[in-house]
This record gives C-alpha cells, sequence and structure tokens, in this order.
C-alpha cells in the first residue's frame, strides 16, 4: 500500500483537481509501476470535490447551453443508440455554415435534434426542479438537461481521476458518502501502514454486516464478534438477524 502526499502548490496556495491529476500521471502511476511491475493498483479516494471533478471535454449536461449561444465547452464525441452511432459535440469543419464550423452544439439546436429526441413542443433549458436539485426519478422530460442528462453516455460518464486511472490500467474506487467508518484512507497522515491495514480489514467487516442487512447500533456490536478478518460466526449473525427481523 502506498500513501500519496500533496505536492508543494506554492503557485496557487491552494490544492485543485488538476495538481490532483497531475500528480497521479506523473508522479503515483509512474512509481507504482516501478516498484510493482507486474500488479494493477487499486486507488481509494475519499468524497472530496475535486475527486468527482469531470475532465474539460467530458459529457456533462449541466455545463451545456440550449442553443449555441453563450459559453460552452468543446465536449469529445460520443456515441448513442442501439446501432452505438458516432456523434461529435462541435459542428464538423466540413458544415455548410462556415460560421458553425468548430462550434460547441447547444443541447437542442443538434445534439437532441440528431438523437431524435427533440420534442415538436420544445423544451427549457432547466426546469425549477431540477434547479432546486429536487430528486424524483419519474421526472425524465421536465427539462433539456435533464433529458440529456438521462441519455446513457451522459450516464456513463466517469470523474477526470476515475478516467485517468483506469486507462492507465489501473483500479480506483471511492467510498459512499458519510460513511467514515468505510474509509480507510481518512486520516492517514499520522499513523502507519500496519494501522491503515488493520482498519482496512474493519472497513470491510462493516461492508460484510452491511451486505448481511446488519444496520445501526447491530453494527457496532458485531463488529467487535469477527473471528477473523473475513468471517463473523453463523450463530452471532443467527442472533443479530432475530433483531433485525423482531
Ligand atoms: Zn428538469
Amino acid at each position: 500500500m502506498l500513501r500519496v502526499g500533496r505536492v508543494d502548490v506554492l503557485e496557487l496556495g491552494y490544492w485543485i483537481a488538476e495538481h490532483l491529476l497531475e500528480q497521479i500521471e506523473c508522479k503515483v502511476i509512474p512509481i507504482f509501476e516501478a516498484l510493482y511491475s507486474d500488479c494493477v493498483a487499486v486507488f481509494a479516494f475519499d468524497n472530496s470535490s475535486n475527486h468527482a471533478a469531470f475532465s474539460k471535454d467530458a459529457l456533462v449536461a449541466s455545463r451545456m447551453n440550449l442553443n449555441l449561444s453563450g459559453k460552452q465547452p468543446v465536449m469529445r464525441n460520443t456515441y448513442f443508440g442501439p446501432n452505438n452511432q458516432l456523434q461529435t459535440m462541435v459542428f464538423p469543419i466540413t458544415y455548410h455554415d462556415e460560421k458553425l464550423r468548430g462550434k460547441p452544439k447547444g443541447i437542442n439546436k443538434q445534439v437532441l435534434i440528431e438523437r431524435e429526441k427533440w420534442p415538436p413542443g420544445g423544451l427549457i433549458l432547466v426546469c425549477k426542479e431540477c434547479k432546486e436539485k429536487i430528486q424524483d426519478i419519474s421526472r425524465t422530460t421536465c427539462c433539456a438537461r435533464r433529458v440529456i442528462s438521462l441519455k446513457p453516455d451522459f450516464i456513463a460518464q466517469k470523474g477526470a481521476i476515475e478516467e485517468l486511472i483506469e486507462n492507465a490500467g489501473h483500479k480506483c474506487i471511492f467510498p459512499p458518502k458519510f460513511h467514515c467508518e468505510l474509509n480507510f484512507i481518512e486520516s492517514l497522515n499520522s499513523v502507519n501502514l500496519t494501522t491503515i491495514r488493520k482498519f482496512s480489514r474493519k472497513c470491510w467487516c462493516y461492508m460484510d454486516l452491511y451486505r448481511k442487512g446488519i444496520d445501526g447500533k447491530l453494527v457496532e456490536y458485531a463488529i467487535k464478534k469477527y473471528k477473523s478478518h473475513r468471517r463473523i460466526s453463523e450463530c452471532v449473525l443467527e442472533e443479530l438477524n432475530k433483531f433485525t427481523n423482531d
């Protein structure tokens, strides 16, 4: 297990996603591969917004405008539909309208029209509910951002860190939000590797219990009952199940 510290960020005075990406690409992965040339690394990140940041050309609906006007990023090409049809997210350099060549397509103007998903009545860019981040899975056609964000290629868009690591042939995990008990990389600066390993095994026990349907205070009781790193006895499990079924 390698621990990764922060590099100097003197020029800005604070740490941003680009610093982390550069550190992973130029330092961490080369060091890991030099030390363990035949191994696949598993990178574990906590839920900082830096860690979830998308790359500049990622397929992100919230960055798109409705029409061609305004500032919007140049996004990467994508594929859609049952035949995996290629869709460029900018107008090709051969486009008949010279002024639009190389310009990003807006959500409605081209992207949804090309996918035959633009309704005759049109759509607003973003509705009130989406703007306020009100969760409702039944709301699928309320506004243009929602429609495009639910397309499989947009849903599948990974963060920049995950893309970088996976493209290098390694793996990347993110513990769930609000579960610090599952996150063995918390507070690592001052602890030794043996303790980190012990804590990672404890995290595994928590995950195992959650998968078995045990939750709340019972988890804290059960975690003490693990006989080995990976096993809880059947009789303890039976005892716990009685509680959860009551
Ligand atoms: Zn909406």
